[in-house]
């Protein structure tokens, strides 16, 4: 456990911090230097600088001797189409080709794999990160919205023996442009299939609050530039305290999602081992002050295992904890993976468990592992299997055999 905090404050005070233009980036040059690109190739090669990481300015700079109007023609082109700066027939033919083959514009992601299912209701993506690791993202469409559910580290140091990203070690942070890109690319093929992304969710591979500052940034530029509200983003978290009071603090209000999975601190500690870390009654507080801050309905997930946190004493002990925040939880049976021989708890004991907690006041749903919410996608993202489409697959087979029907 020691460890864990201790590669935590390690990774927040890395060098590897901010959007270009940021701070540590202008440091070094000439003080009127409004913004600086990091060096090609060292920086594409470490995967850190992607279209999505470069600023306006940073674009505007790019552009250096073009009328100013071409800037906002490029960065349209990158936020509000999605397109390749290659396909940008507003631009001139030598400009076009001079972006191109420029470096600082290259995408992050590169397609290793594509996998649809359910008549394409279902996408899923693995990436290679332009130098390093990858990961994937969900695109799932409902009746009413299309959700993307993205990714914000290679890989997950929180170490939650149930869950596949977490036994796969953690790799590193992606940038605040790789998660934007995740978004860009998903809402293009939404955009493709005659749909409009509405909602993005950070519930893919990693802890988004362990990589705290490219994740907001990655909202503000998704908030801002792609006109998502911050009701339609979702930030979930295994429940770094730290990073959920800094949460309160910050301007858009998204809604916030914590994986509890135990209701007491012997259980957590055993199950999500940063629990050793920020006990339940300090994240409890940490909600409360959410809540208070911003005014969002809280949910909680609770992966529910077989005979593990699915006892009707489970259901009593997290309805004390979550009944005074008016919280909604999401149950999720567990989704077996190959490093955890706990099983997921059968259909019918989840109903009962969902039924026990609707009597004792506290709004519960089951999810299935699509139709209501993509939780249970997110959850068994597991890239270092190259090409496995299994999550995409036990999704659709898990609502064949009513194993997650809705609550
Ligand atoms: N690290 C963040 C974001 C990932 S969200 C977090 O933990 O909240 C992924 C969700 O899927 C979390 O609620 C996680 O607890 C859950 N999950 C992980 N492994 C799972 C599994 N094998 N079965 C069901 N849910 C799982
Ligand atoms: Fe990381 Fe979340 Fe998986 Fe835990 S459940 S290992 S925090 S991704």
């Amino acid at each position: 456990m020691v460890v864990l905090v201790q590669g935590l404050v390690a990774r927040r005070r890395g060098p590897v911090g901010r959007m270009p233009g940021g701070a540590e980036h202008r440091s070094g040059r000439t003080s009127n230097h409004v913004s600086t690109l990091p060096t090609p190739p060292a920086a594409i090669a470490w995967g850190r600088v992607g279209r999505y990481d470069l600023s306006r300015d940073d674009v505007a700079q790019l552009l250096d001797g073009e009328p100013a109007y071409r800037a906002t023609q490029l960065w349209e082109g990158l936020y509000r189409h999605g397109s390749d700066p290659s396909e940008l027939t507003v631009l001139p033919r030598p400009l076009r080709e001079r972006l191109a083959h420029d470096p600082r514009l290259a995408p992050s992601l590169v397609e290793l794999r594509r996998s649809t299912s359910e008549q394409g209701k279902v996408v899923k993506w693995l990436w290679s990160l332009a130098g390093r690791g990858r990961v994937e993202t969900v695109l799932m469409h409902y009746r009413d919205r299309s959700t993307v559910c993205i990714s914000s580290q290679a890989g997950c140091a929180m170490g939650c023996g149930f869950c596949a990203t977490g036994q796969a070690g953690f790799q590193r942070n992606l940038t605040a442009g790789e998660m934007v890109e995740q978004v860009i690319r998903a809402a293009a093929a939404a955009r493709a299939g005659g749909r409009r992304l509405s909602n993005v969710v950070y519930m893919g591979m990693g802890e988004p609050l362990a990589n705290y500052e490219r994740v907001w940034a990655s909202v503000e530029r998704i908030h801002d530039e792609l006109g998502l509200s911050a009701r339609h983003l979702t930030v979930s978290t295994v429940g770094i305290v730290a990073g959920i009071r800094r949460l309160a603090r910050e301007r858009l209000p998204v809604n916030l999602a914590v994986s509890l999975h135990a209701a007491n601190d012997q259980l957590r500690n055993s199950l999500v081992p940063v629990n050793h870390r920020y006990p339940l009654a300090a994240l409890m507080e940490a909600c409360r002050a959410y809540l208070d801050a911003k005014g969002r309905r809280l949910s909680f997930e609770w992966a529910l295992m077989d005979g593990v946190n699915d006892r009707p004493r489970d259901a009593a002990e997290l309805v004390t904890l979550v009944r005074p925040l008016r919280a909604h939880v999401n149950l999720i049976p567990l989704n077996p993976t190959p490093g955890w021989p706990t099983r997921g708890t059968p259909p019918h004991r989840v109903r009962a468990f969902r039924d026990e907690l609707v009597a004792l006041g506290v709004n519960a749903t089951v999810r299935r592992n699509r139709g209501t919410d993509i939780d249970a996608a997110c959850g068994q993202l597991a890239a270092a299997e190259v090409g496995s489409v299994d999550s995409v697959a036990s999704m659709a087979s898990a609502e064949a055999t009513g194993a997650g029907a809705s609550g």
